[in-house]
């Protein structure tokens, strides 16, 4: 089965064509521009070709991808027919979806009603939706929602302790992000342990990061809510912050609420510590070994609170079994690992210093006499919704 996997942004728009049974990907690539001018990088296997290719929309994004993917040398596909379905990433499902859907009329929408909670994402995501519903009318389109994962929260997980209305009225309330991921994680970390009721925390530490109280494969709390802004310290983002702090710097820099919040999502997180160095890890871990206290502290920091939503979860969940990392930091950086870790010895977690210096692989990296499983589980979120298509159109 072909499943071509569309991630659409406001200005790029990501794909990846490949089977949802073996995960082998056939080709994947990268509209940028869109809007702009266009430029159409398509890799298959270790070739990579770049083309410029005028794309004023969506549209023209999405037709220069189906020209790829069945032309006779970049090609991997000898018709648009032998796709047999589209899974699209949606940001923002709000209240409405608990579950990856396939689109029709009421699907749309429910997405569109979501606007108002995921501005920026929704839009870009459906315009994805409605070029590859006109290029492939006939074929089937699912959604896999970014915050469906995290529906089975309780509501002491995800109401905010504010006056009712504005959860009544506005569905505000926590509701998280980078499902897929969390989702990935967890089913194929069942598989790893060979169990199903299991408790653990998942650390999604990217250039975004999110982590995930997950008991028998079920979510019962996240640390990102209402936007992504929440939870821990980010590349640019503040993660938890007081809401004081924004009435405070809006009155004294004379500053618009927006603005400031540009400010917390763009220009704060690690970056902001290191003394806007980098948001990068690999940059503040040789700031770090070069004696830049800043890179050292915007680490520390990191570290530290991402140790404390670990203990916060154990408390959530009475006891963790495992503990999970992932994503760019998480996969990548022993350092980050160990860091965390090394906080955690009151729960029983202890770590192989060896096993730890790896990368990007599923390898457990706790020792045998370690109370709490931890292992690098690398996610896979367009392998995650190629599945729940499949599942979904078969
Ligand atoms: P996102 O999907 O949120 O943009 P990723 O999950 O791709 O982010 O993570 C990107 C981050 O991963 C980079 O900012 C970088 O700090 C970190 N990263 C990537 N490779 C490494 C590495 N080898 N060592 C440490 N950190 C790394």
């Amino acid at each position: 089965m072909n499943v071509l996997v569309i991630n659409a942004g406001s200005s790029s728009l990501k794909y990846q064509l490949m089977d949802p049974q073996t995960g082998d990907v056939s080709a994947k690539g990268l509209c940028e521009r869109i809007g702009i001018d266009g430029r159409l990088t398509h890799k298959v296997g270790d070739n990579k070709v770049v083309k410029e290719i005028p794309m004023p929309t969506h549209g023209e994004a999405i037709a220069s991808v189906m020209e790829a993917l069945v032309d006779a040398e970049i090609g991997v596909i000898k018709s648009v027919s032998e796709i047999d379905a589209v899974g699209h990433r949606v940001v923002h499902g709000g209240n409405k979806f608990a579950d990856s859907c396939v689109i029709d009329e009421s699907v749309i929408k429910g997405i569109e009603d979501c606007i108002p909670l995921g501005p920026l994402h929704n839009p870009a995501n459906l315009l994805g939706i409605t070029a590859c519903q006109k290029l492939m009318p006939t074929t089937p389109q699912v959604a896999v929602f970014d915050t469906a994962f995290h529906m089975t929260m309780a509501p002491k997980a995800y109401r905010y302790a504010i006056p009712t209305e504005y959860y009544e009225k506005d569905a505000i309330r926590r509701y998280g992000f980078h499902g897929t991921s969390h989702k990935y994680v967890a089913r194929r970390t069942a598989e790893l342990i060979g169990q199903t009721e299991f408790k653990m925390v998942n650390c999604h530490l990217g250039n975004g990061s999110s982590m995930a109280a997950i008991m028998n494969g079920k979510c019962q709390d996240t640390t990102m809510g209402l936007t992504p802004l929440a939870g821990v310290p980010m590349g640019t983002r503040s993660g938890d912050i007081d809401a004081g702090v924004v009435q405070f710097i809006c009155n004294n820099y004379n500053m618009s609420v927006n603005d400031c919040l540009n400010m917390l999502n763009k220009k704060s997180g690690v970056l902001a510590l290191s003394g806007n160095l980098s948001s990068d890890f690999r940059d503040l871990e040789d700031g770090a070994k070069n004696g830049n206290a800043d890179c050292a502290l915007a680490r520390e920091k990191f570290c530290y609170e991402v140790a404390k939503y670990v203990g916060a979860y154990a408390a959530a969940m009475n006891g963790i079994d495992v503990i999970t990392f992932t994503a760019g930091v998480g996969e990548n950086d022993g350092g980050v690992r160990a860091a965390v870790c090394e906080y955690l010895g009151y729960l029983g977690v202890k770590i192989d210093p060896e096993k730890n210096n790896c990368r990007g692989k599923e390898v457990k990296i706790s020792t045998d006499d370690s109370k709490v499983q931890v292992w690098i589980v690398p996610t896979n979120e367009e392998l995650m919704i190629a599945q729940d298509t499949a599942e979904l159109v078969k």
